[in-house]
């Protein structure tokens, strides 16, 4: 990944007034150090994240992000991020990324320990290619997530519907799923429904129905998956949240694994088992998502 551009952001109260929030932020040289070593971001993942993927300049869906943003800082007790200044420092970010597919990070980390106050930051760097993903599609292995649809609502403290620095666990399940000659995991409840991908929404088609578990049952609610249901929709198509059962995953007349970079990869196996491909909506479906969005 080719870093392009970062910039560290002095956080605001969410009731600052100020309207031009440039005197917050600070850019500094993108492959230099910039963390201290007590950073609680670095030493126990406790913290905070957003992708945002950027067509030729334009970083998508920024409204859905920040909101996403807020929802997991109230979760994890971290102070409500500014609005405002936290979407001028994406405005600085995306006029640094120039032609092509980039992808924005914002960081918001509880800071320091024993410091006074969060760590707070925003990246730009060149996005990787997913023409492949895009157009060829993904297998799939299900990985049991070792707990029940209804454990997010008993254990609010596993932070389960919160976009947590800690990605360890995700990323293990994508070594995981290579091992097993997949591409890419989908984890599921222990009894037996479909929950989300390491680093993306599942959704699956039935007839005319596309269908996304709900995101109450302790995964992240995508923005891409949002933005999708509104094309579908106007594309005359029946949208839904519902539960997914494992068995409906395989037995789905097409799936898709979406996300705000690499967009919407098809699925072509689940478990071993073939899964057809719909190329033409797939296609229709990168071009919208690849047209400009807010
Ligand atoms: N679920 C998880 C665990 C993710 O990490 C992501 C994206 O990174 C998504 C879902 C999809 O979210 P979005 O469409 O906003 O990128």
């Amino acid at each position: 990944m080719a870093w392009r551009f970062a910039l560290m952001i002095d956080p605001a109260a969410s009731d600052d007034t100020r309207t031009d929030f440039s005197g917050t932020f600070a850019e500094i040289d993108p492959s230099a150090p910039a963390l201290t070593v007590g950073e609680l971001s670095t030493q126990r993942g406790d913290g905070i994240f957003e992708s945002i993927g950027v067509v030729d300049g334009h970083a998508q869906e920024v409204g859905a992000h920040l909101e996403r943003l807020a929802h997991s800082a109230a979760l994890c007790d971290l102070p409500v991020p500014h609005r405002e200044q936290w979407r001028q420092a994406v405005v600085r970010a995306a006029a640094a990324c120039g032609p092509g597919e980039s992808v924005i990070k914002l960081i918001l980390s509880r800071g320091v320990e024993h410091g006074p106050a969060p760590t707070a930051w925003v990246t730009a760097a060149t996005a990787a290619d997913f023409t492949a993903a895009r157009r060829d599609g993904v297998s799939v292995v299900t990985l049991d997530r070792g707990y029940a649809l209804d454990v997010p609502a008993r254990a609010p403290w596993l932070l389960l519907g919160a976009k947590t620095l800690s990605y360890a666990v995700n990323m293990a399940a994508i070594r995981e799923a290579k091992r097993r000659g997949a591409d890419d995991a989908v984890f599921v409840s222990s009894d037996g429904f479909v929950l989300e991908a390491p680093t993306a929404t599942v959704i699956v088609r039935r007839g005319d129905l596309f269908v996304t578990p709900e995101p109450g049952t302790g995964i992240l609610h995508g923005t891409t998956q949002l933005s999708l249901f509104e094309f579908l929709a106007s594309r005359g198509h029946a949208t839904a949240y519902a539960p997914v059962t494992i068995d409906e995953l395989r037995g789905a007349d097409a799936a898709w694994l979406v996300s705000s970079v690499r967009l919407a990869a098809p699925v072509t196996a689940v478990d071993g088992v073939p899964l057809a491909v719909d190329a033409e909506l797939t296609a229709s479906v990168n071009a919208y998502l690849l047209g400009p969005r807010d």
